[in-house]
C-alpha cells in the first residue's frame, strides 16, 4: 500500500493573529512528531511539498466576486465589502497573505485528490484541509476556502463516487450546503449539537433535499458525550451507511476539537475514542483523502495526527514521544510526554441521559436515511 503525506513549512508564512485560537504551528509540530517517529522513512510513504492551487480550482466552488474579495483581502487590507463576505475582526480575520494561505491549503488538498484518484496510491494525508465552513461567497469559522468541497467535485469530475465523513466537533456546514440537493455525494457529519455550538446546524433532521434526500447525515451529539457513546453511535450509522453507498473514495475530515481538553468546545473525547474511530475509517475506505480540520490544544492535534498518520500506515508507535520532538515542543510551549496521555480528565456525570438522547438520533437516522441509502 502506498501513501502520501503533503506538507510545507510555507504554512508558517501566515498568521490569523495572537488571540486567535487557531495556531498554524500545529502544522509544524504535526509534521515534527510524525518525522521524530519516522513516519515518512518508509519506501511506501511519499512526502510531497504543498503545491498553490490555481485561483480557477478554487472557482469550482466559490464566487468570483468572493475570490475579489479574498484577494483584495490578501494585502492585509480591509476592503469596502470585506463584511458582507464574512471577512473582518473575529472568527475569519483579515491577515497579509489569507489568500495565499488558501491556495496553499487547497493545492495541498488537489495533491492529495490526484495521488489517489490517479491510483499511484490508497491514502493521502492533508494536515492543513478541512476548512468545511467556507461558503460559496462567505468566510465562516476561521475558513476561507472550502478544501473539502473543491477536492469532491475534482473526484467528482473524474467519476469517483464519494462519500465525506467529518468526525470535528463543529457541523460541516459548508460541505453541507454544497452537496444538499445530490446523490452523488453522501456527507456524514458527526458534531457537537447546534443547540451549544457554532454554527448552530446538522440537527439529525438535516437529511438532504429532493434527489439527495438521505444523501446528508447528522448525528449531532449533547455536550459532554464521551468516548463510549460517540464510538457507539459511530459505529451504528457509519459502517452501514458506507457499505451501502459503495464509495469509490472516502473523504475525511479529521478535526481535534472534540476531545475533553479542547477549548473550543464541550464534548468529551479522549485519544482512544479517536483512534478507534480512525481505524473504523481504515477498514472502510477502499481510497482515502484524509483531511485535517480543527483543534485548539496545540499537543492533542500533534499527537491525535500522527496517531491517525500511523494508523493509515499500518505502523504501531511507542507511547513515549521521540526526545527530538520534545525538545522542539518545549520551544513552543508543549510538555506533553505520551502520544495517548493528557491531563486528568473528570467525567461529567451525565452519561446516561447523554445515552438516552443518542440512541433517539441513532434510532432516528436508522428510520429516516438508512431506508432511502439500502443500509
Ligand atoms: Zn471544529
Amino acid at each position: 500500500m502506498k501513501t502520501a503525506f503533503i506538507y510545507t513549512d510555507a504554512y508558517l508564512d501566515y498568521d490569523y493573529g495572537p488571540t486567535h485560537p487557531l495556531k498554524i504551528i500545529r502544522l509544524k509540530l504535526t509534521y515534527e512528531l510524525i518525522r521524530a517517529y519516522g513516519l515518512l522513512a518508509f519506501p511506501s510513504v511519499q512526502t510531497m511539498i504543498t503545491r498553490k492551487a490555481e485561483e480557477d480550482d478554487l472557482a469550482i466552488f466559490h464566487s468570483r466576486e468572493y475570490l475579489n474579495a479574498l484577494k483584495e483581502a490578501n494585502e492585509g487590507h480591509l476592503g469596502e465589502y470585506a463584511y458582507s463576505y464574512g471577512l473582518g475582526p473575529g472568527d475569519n480575520p483579515i491577515f497579509t497573505g489569507l489568500y495565499n494561505w488558501s491556495l496553499l491549503v487547497t493545492g495541498a488538498t488537489l495533491q492529495a485528490v490526484d495521488f489517489v484518484a490517479k491510483g499511484e496510491g490508497e491514502i493521502a494525508f492533508n494536515i492543513a484541509g478541512g476548512l468545511h465552513h467556507a461558503m460559496r461567497s462567505r468566510a465562516s469559522g476561521f475558513c476561507y476556502v472550502n478544501d473539502p468541497v473543491i477536492g469532491i467535485l475534482k473526484l467528482l469530475d473524474q467519476g469517483k463516487r464519494v462519500a465525506y465523513i467529518d468526525i470535528d466537533a463543529h457541523h460541516a456546514d459548508g460541505v453541507q450546503v454544497a452537496f444538499y440537493k445530490t446523490n452523488k455525494v453522501l456527507t456524514i457529519s458527526l458534531h457537537e449539537t447546534g443547540y451549544t455550538l457554532f454554527p448552530g446546524t446538522g440537527f439529525e433532521y438535516e437529511i438532504g433535499e429532493g434527489e439527495g434526500e438521505g444523501y446528508a447525515v447528522n448525528l449531532p451529539f449533547p455536550p459532554y458525550t464521551d468516548d463510549e457513546v460517540y464510538v457507539w453511535a459511530f459505529e451504528e450509522i457509519v459502517p452501514p451507511l458506507i457499505l451501502a453507498f459503495r464509495p469509490d473514495v472516502v473523504v475525511t475530515q479529521l478535526g481535534v476539537d472534540s476531545f475533553y481538553n479542547d477549548p473550543l468546545t464541550n464534548l468529551q473525547l479522549s485519544m482512544a475514542g479517536y483512534e478507534k474511530v480512525i481505524r473504523q475509517i481504515k477498514e472502510l475506505a477502499p481510497r482515502w483523502v484524509a483531511l485535517g480540520g480543527g483543534g485548539y490544544d496545540v499537543s492533542n492535534v500533534a499527537r491525535a495526527w500522527t496517531l491517525a498518520w500511523a494508523v493509515m500506515n499500518g505502523i504501531e508507535l511507542s507511547e513515549e514521544l521521540p526526545k527530538s520532538y520534545l525538545e522542539k515542543a518545549a520551544k513552543v510551549g508543549v510538555y506533553e510526554k505520551e502520544l495517548r496521555g493528557g491531563p486528568k480528565f473528570s467525567p461529567s456525570g451525565q452519561s446516561k441521559e447523554i445515552r438516552i438522547e443518542v440512541e433517539r438520533i441513532v434510532n432516528y437516522i436508522k428510520g429516516k436515511v438508512f431506508p432511502k441509502i439500502g443500509a
